[in-house]
């Protein structure tokens, strides 16, 4: 009996990055006599593996493995081979061979339906991943009634409190949610469902981080709507959530903190942010240690909300001990060597990072009215965006493009004759072009304001029925 369970040895082999070797060592366990122990230990280890191989975007390793693992037949129960069944299935659906998905899935509802029942776990999860498929072929109304008849079934079954209902309510907020149907069929029965889902969620694990992110949702559907006090108060405990879950899984701390600072910026209440991002810094500073890009960045953030609140000296200060961080951590300018190994869209991030605070810098030294400062800061933030677009990942490429618009900007109010600076704002609307949100009116409103200081009024006219347009299309 070994002391290590081979589930173990392959999720330790599968974080080092050792797929082949994981692999290797399941078939080989597969193919000597089977004890019922390790039938469904291979079950396991299978799915463990195939979710590693999800994880490192390698899909079509993952579909092989299954593949062979249902046809190798490694698992014990019945019920067990179903579920590998409809793991497979909804990669199918990833891979888009939906008929093939189609095939699975009937195959596994089927198995499960007959080994554990219509009402189990596992069914439920089937007719969830059938919907799924619904939706990817184009059928979301009858995606949706899916969801209906589920949800009433488990109401009927577990009772209205049950959380069961959990998975299905949220599986059925996303399809309303990201369906183009009218206001009175997506946004009202979604936000009927968020509501339900939180209390659910709160039953089942008080205190737990799941509810704050149906909070965050639900306040981005508030705030849709316009009704931006009810939006703030929904948010407040999603951060308190996330500040008491910062430790073991920060991303919800980090997205409820964007999502407040947000809502501060928009409503005009730059103290308010300085007071939020101000607590987030020492929560960041607590989790990580004090010398972190996490630290750094929180310093910028808070940088920002400062300057926005005309705090010049502060925002300033907080941006020298960011740069001071980030160099001791990365070097003055981070590049990937044979030494130094960084993947492009970390190193992306960790220049963007960089780029941000000397951004900051750059527009306290234009309100100092020090146009020298400007263009040494902008000068050096542009030099750490300066990278190759076709190697950063396609999810970085419209923040860069943004970071990239923002600081060329800067620099156009500082350029030294008016020639230089109209060439900084045309290559600013270009990059401004691919960027994100609404960085691109905001860029050519900038270049409206500059044209008209400088006496062009038509083409500073011209330029604000761009912004106009912009707005009618994208508004
Ligand atoms: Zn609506
Ligand atoms: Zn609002």
């Amino acid at each position: 009996m070994a002391l290590i369970s081979l589930v173990d040895r392959v999720r330790r082999q599968a974080q080092l990055g050792q797929f082949s070797r994981a692999e290797r060592l399941i078939r080989r366990i597969a193919g000597a006599p089977a004890s019922e122990q390790r039938g469904s230990e291979l079950a396991e280890s299978v799915a463990v593996l195939s979710a590693a191989y999800q994880e490192a975007n390698r899909l079509e390793d993952a579909a092989h493995l299954l593949d062979w693992a249902i046809e190798a037949d490694v698992a014990t129960g019945t019920a067990e081979r179903g579920t590998l069944m409809r793991s497979l299935g909804e990669l199918q659906i990833d891979l888009g061979r939906l008929e093939a998905a189609h095939r699975t899935l009937a195959a596994a509802i089927k198995i499960h339906r007959s080994a554990l029942g219509d009402e189990h776990e596992e069914t439920v999860r089937d007719l969830l991943s059938q919907a799924d498929l619904d939706r990817a072929a184009g059928h979301p109304d009858r995606a949706n009634r899916k969801y209906r008849e589920l949800v009433e079934q488990l109401e009927q079954r577990a009772g209205p409190r049950s959380a069961r209902l959990i998975e299905p309510l949220q599986a059925w907020v996303d399809l309303l949610l990201d369906s183009d149907l009218p206001h009175e069929q997506a946004c009202v029965p979604a936000e009927k469902h968020l509501r339900r889902l939180l209390e659910l969620q709160e039953l089942a694990e008080p205190n737990g981080p799941e509810a704050g992110w149906t909070r965050l949702d639900l306040a981005d559907l508030l705030h849709d709507h316009e009704r931006c006090e009810e939006a703030l108060d929904m948010a407040k405990p999603a951060w308190e959530l996330g500040r008491a879950h910062a430790t073991n899984d920060p991303e919800l701390f980090d997205r409820a903190t964007q999502w407040l600072a947000g809502w501060y910026q928009a409503h005009d209440r730059p103290g308010d942010a300085v007071e939020l991002l101000g607590q987030s810094l020492r929560v960041w500073q607590f989790v990580t240690g004090p010398r972190h890009p996490k630290v750094a960045q929180a310093m910028g953030a808070l940088a920002q909300a400062h300057l926005h609140a005309e705090h010049l000296q502060e925002a300033d200060q907080l941006c020298e001990r960011g740069l001071d961080i980030l160099s001791s951590l990365l070097g003055d300018m981070p590049r990937a060597s044979e030494f130094v190994q960084f993947s492009a869209d970390d190193l992306a991030s960790a220049r963007m990072n960089f780029a941000s605070l000397l951004w900051t810098r750059g527009a306290v030294a234009l309100r100092q009215d020090n146009p020298l400062a400007v263009a040494l800061f902008g000068g050096r933030a542009l030099l750490m965006l300066d990278l190759n677009d076709d190697e950063v990942g396609e999810a970085l490429r419209p923040t860069l493009c943004t970071a990239r618009a923002e600081v060329l900007r800067l620099l156009g109010h500082a350029a030294r004759t008016d020639p230089e600076a109209e060439a900084l704002f045309h290559r600013a609307v270009e990059q401004a072009r691919t960027g994100e949100g609404d960085v691109l009116p905001s860029t050519l409103e900038d270049y409206a304001d500059w044209l008209q200081a400088h006496g062009r009024l038509a083409e500073a006219d011209q330029t604000r029925k761009d912004v106009d347009a912009w707005w009618e299309v994208n508004g």
